[in-house]
C-alpha cells in the first residue's frame, strides 16, 4: 500500500507513534485518542484493509497479530481484570483506518459491548 495509508506510514517510521512492542511482522502502539486508560493498536506490519481481508488472506499472520495482542495484554497488566479486544470493519463497523487494526481496550470497567441495544 504505502504513502496514502496512515498506519503504514507508521510502520515506515514516516509518522511518529508510540509503539509499545514490536515483532518481525507487527506492530502496536498507543491510540492517539485513546477511549480507555490502555488503548493500543495492533496491526500487521502488512497492509491488508480489514480483518476479513487478513484472516482469508494469511491466516497465519493474523494469528501473530493476536499473539502480540495478548502478549501487549500482559505486559499492560490487563490478564488479571481483563479487556476486551475489537476489530472495527467496514462501514456498519465504524472502522475509519483501512489498515487492519485490533483496538486493546482495558485498565477499567469498559461497560456494555455497544453504545445501545441494536436487536
Ligand atoms: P477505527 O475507527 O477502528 O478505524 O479506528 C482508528 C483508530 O486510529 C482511532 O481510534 C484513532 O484514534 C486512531 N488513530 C488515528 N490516527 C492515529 C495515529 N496517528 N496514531 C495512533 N492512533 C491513531
Amino acid at each position: 500500500m504505502g504513502s496514502d495509508c496512515l498506519f503504514c506510514r507508521i510502520v515506515a517510521g514516516e509518522i511518529p507513534a508510540t509503539v509499545v512492542r514490536e515483532t518481525a511482522t507487527t506492530l502496536a502502539f498507543r491510540d492517539i485518542t485513546p477511549k480507555a486508560p490502555v488503548h493500543i493498536l495492533v496491526i500487521p506490519k502488512e497492509h491488508y484493509a480489514d480483518v476479513a481481508t487478513l484472516a482469508q488472506g494469511d491466516p497465519g499472520l493474523a494469528a501473530e497479530v493476536l499473539a502480540t495482542a495478548a502478549d501487549v495484554a500482559d505486559d499492560e497488566g490487563l490478564l488479571g481484570d481483563g479487556f476486551r479486544l475489537m476489530f472495527n470493519t467496514g462501514t456498519y463497523g465504524g472502522q475509519e483506518v483501512f489498515h487492519v487494526h485490533a483496538h486493546l481496550l482495558g485498565g477499567a470497567p469498559l461497560g456494555p459491548m455497544l453504545a445501545r441495544d441494536l436487536a
